[in-house]
């Protein structure tokens, strides 16, 4: 078994401080995998007080020199991407041949659109023509406290660690404890790379401990946080005495609204789109909404999709889905997929238990529900498994009012072949972003969400923009 108990501080791997074992828990098989160290107090604060002292020389450094950093790192991030598949697939579960394209995929799409955001971005400007003495300078929040989950690990720690070294910012990363084994090779990456020691840090560690200390920390300048809701709340109210600027990436529940107009492939693909990563994104089309002229024919096919997918291990090659994260998200699953069957809802593919072929791994069956009203469980809440609910509507402005009777707010989905239609329910969802017609966000476009879904973007100049302060100079000579 793996033993990785070192934590990357100050350019160097040293032993925490205040150790916990920690084994990670392979969910193909149950077994461990790996054991790590849970850090506390003392590895938080050694973490923060070596990103406080890099912070002055990795700000003063040309943004030239930051991006070519970058660029290295990406360089190395692909000659080492196999290693880092693995590492997901053995502690979170993706399976290795959807862990090599799509989560290391994702991290070098994000680390490539970082730096061609950042070569067109003018960090330093005069305010107008009307003003040349007056000057707009983007310079480094700070300090930044970056803590990630496991769904998306690489997608997660890139889309932070990218932006907030080309910003400016010193960082201390506490990755999520169910995927730690991935974030420690992306340490190793950003050590080959030859950032200065200090620019970057990893303490492993759980919310309450390492996460909390972080989160509370005076010398801390900025949280920027991927994960629930709940601890969304939580990191808010700790940062809070300090007014530290808090960056929040939370949950989602998204609805797919389908017009009876809608491409004869958009119940297929939205079906697809929900269990791929076996349902755990934040951005997942949860709630497919359907239009009733199309309804019955739209659940037919969505139950002869769900019913083609194979579920298996993460360590198989092939286009499978793995299992969920872990005990408690397997349980948590099935106690939902249970309400929906309490609640009325008619279950068309799935259902609760393990898979047949299975009898032990954190396996869920892709379970399909018809028939749920905006009031069931299912309906509201974010499953975060491979779980979805198929609800009907007759008008355009029910389906809005559906889609958006939600407290989330990340991505909503519409499928219609009336442009001016597509147009106006891009208008009116309360989302941060609107897919439309099984297209995919282009290159540099914000990813974020409003209402409890969060506060921030990342990805791109806005992403990098999230990690600048913005300093007026009025009397530049
Ligand atoms: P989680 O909130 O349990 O944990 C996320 C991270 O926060 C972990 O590193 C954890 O140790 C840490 N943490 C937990 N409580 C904390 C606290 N009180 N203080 C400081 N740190 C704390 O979430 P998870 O189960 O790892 O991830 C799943 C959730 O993440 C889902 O709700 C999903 O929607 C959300 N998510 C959102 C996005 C997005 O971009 N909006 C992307 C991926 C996942």
């Amino acid at each position: 078994m793996i033993e990785k108990r070192n934590f990357y501080i100050n350019g160097q791997w040293v032993a925490p401080a205040q150790p916990r074992d920690h084994q990670v828990i392979d969910p193909s098989t149950e077994e461990p995998c790996a054991v790590i160290s849970l850090g506390g107090d003392a590895d938080a604060d050694a973490a923060v007080a070596a990103a406080r002292a890099a912070l002055p020389g990795w700000m003063a450094t040309p943004v030239e020199d930051r991006i070519a950093r970058v660029e290295k790192l990406l360089e190395i991030y692909m000659e080492r991407g196999e290693d880092l598949a693995q590492a997901m697939s053995a502690a979170m579960g993706a399976p290795i041949e959807m862990a090599r394209t799509q989560q290391v995929g994702a991290g070098a799409f994000h680390l490539k659109n970082f730096i061609r955001a950042a070569k067109a971005f003018e960090f330093d400007r005069p305010l107008s023509d009307r003003a040349p003495n007056d000057r707009i300078i983007h310079e480094a929040v700070g300090v930044a406290a970056l803590i990630t989950p496991w769904n998306w690990p690489m997608n997660q720690i890139t889309l932070k660690v990218g932006a907030a070294a080309i910003a400016g910012c010193t960082m201390v990363l506490k990755p999520s404890e169910e995927s730690p084994l991935d974030a420690m090779v992306f340490a190793e990456l950003m050590d080959a790379a030859g950032f200065p020691a200090g620019v970057f840090n990893l303490v492993n560690g759980d919310g309450i401990g390492v996460g909390n200390r972080l989160t509370g920390h005076p010398d801390v300048d900025m949280v920027s946080f991927t994960g629930s809701t709940r601890a969304g709340i939580a990191i808010s109210k700790n940062a809070a005495d300090t007014l530290k600027k808090v960056h929040l990436e939370l949950g989602g529940k998204g609805a797919n609204v389908i017009f009876a107009d809608a491409d004869d492939k958009a119940v297929k693909r939205g079906v697809m789109h929900m269990m791929n990563n076996t349902g755990q994104s934040c951005n997942a089309p949860s709630r497919m909404m359907v239009q009733a002229d199309i309804y019955d024919q739209a659940v037919e096919i969505a139950a002869e999709t769900a019913a083609k997918i194979t579920v298996g291990s993460a360590h198989e090659e092939g286009r499978h889905i793995g299992p969920v994260v872990n005990k408690t998200q397997w349980d948590k699953i099935q106690g939902l997929i249970q309400k929906g069957i309490d609640e009325g809802a008619r279950l068309i593919a799935g259902g609760p238990g393990l898979p047949e072929q299975f009898n032990k791994g954190f396996y869920v069956r892709p379970t399909i529900f018809a028939d749920v009203t905006p009031d069931m469980t299912i309906a509201r809440e974010e499953i975060f498994g491979p779980v979805l609910s198929m609800m009907k509507f007759e008008t355009e402005e029910e389906a809005v009012a559906m889609a958006n009777d939600t407290e989330y707010g990340l991505t909503n989905y519409v499928q219609t072949q009336d442009g001016a239609r597509a147009n106006r329910m891009a208008r009116v969802l309360r989302s941060g972003m609107v897919e439309m017609n099984g297209t995919s966000r282009a290159p540099g476009s914000p990813f974020g969400g409003m209402k409890k879904s969060g506060n921030g973007r990342e990805g791109g100049i806005f992403g990098i923009e999230d990690f600048l302060e913005v300093k007026a100079v009025s009397g530049w000579t």
